[in-house]
């Protein structure tokens, strides 16, 4: 029986003779099943295709990119973060073989997972299984967990400190236990942000967005946006990452406050006439 794979989200489901019904997390407002319909795919026949292969970068002092080539799903990078003899991986992408792994020990190895939103949850247990890692989710996700593991550790309030410097913040917005890791020691101390899809770097890289849905461009009210910008600004940082390998590369926490400003304003009606 195999633990079949969503091949629009890239979530894996538990074991099954017969594919899902359906994908929860595509089959949601916030995300959208393939116009050709539904389909599904394996890690082993991902594996034996030949296809894909995960490219690990250099991004910074301690901290490497893993994506996977050619794109699968919705195409996220996940982040390796090094923090003082604490190694986390931020995200997790689906695909994951042999030659990923010896590489990811070769950085040594992970000693937790942590997730920003239920998108990125992909394969996160095949990967927690042979990195022997356990993976931190918000328990207000818990609903959107497919394939249930005694691995996951599901924490409750605000913020969570996994390491020394290294600590989770529940913002909600696009998902309610939606998180992001702000990283202290980052960027020669001046701290990073890593933020999945809770806080999307925009195609002008000095500008941020916060929608409920990307796909189907649903905003989130102007009080919730509001909070997070509030959030943020006690946070020291000063480059953010997002999940699609976009950089804010400095004074990020400025291009936070700044893009709340207009996005609360374009919503008010304040920013343009039309
Ligand atoms: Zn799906
Ligand atoms: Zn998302």
């Amino acid at each position: 029986m195999p633990y079949f794979i969503c091949t629009t989200c890239g979530t894996q489901y538990p074991l099954s003779s017969e594919p899902p019904q359906r994908c929860a997390i595509c089959d949601e407002e916030r995300q959208y099943v393939h116009p050709n319909g539904q389909s599904w795919t394996t890690l082993e026949i991902m594996r034996e295709s030949n296809v894909y292969k995960n490219e690990i970068l250099h991004e910074e002092e301690g901290l490497y990119s893993i994506t996977t080539n050619p794109e699968f799903a919705i195409g996220q990078t996940a982040y390796l973060v090094q923090n003082k003899s604490f190694n986390l991986l931020w995200d997790c992408i689906t695909y994951l073989d042999g030659k990923t792994l010896g590489e990811v020990k070769k950085l040594g190895g992970v000693h937790a997972i942590a997730l920003s939103h239920p998108h990125y949850y992909s394969t996160q247990v095949e990967w927690a299984e042979a990195l022997d890692a356990p993976i931190y989710i918000h328990e207000d996700d818990k609903e959107w967990v497919m394939r249930p593991s005694d691995r996951i550790q599901f924490w409750s309030g605000e913020t969570l400190a996994l390491s020394e410097g290294l600590t989770l913040h529940r913002l909600g917005g696009h998902f309610k236990g939606g998180t992001v890791l702000h990283w202290e020691n980052g960027n020669n101390g001046k701290g990073v942000l890593l933020t999945g899809d809770i806080i999307q770097v925009v195609a002008d890289r000095k500008w941020v967005s916060f929608m409920y849905s990307y796909p189907n461009l649903i905003p989130l009210p102007a009080k919730k946006v509001a909070e997070i910008a509030d959030r943020v600004k006690k946070l020291k940082f000063d480059r953010l990452y997002n999940a699609f390998h976009r950089i804010v590369v400095e004074n990020a926490n400025e291009s936070v406050q700044k893009s709340a400003e207009r996005y609360i304003a374009a919503l008010e009606g304040k920013l343009f006439t039309t």
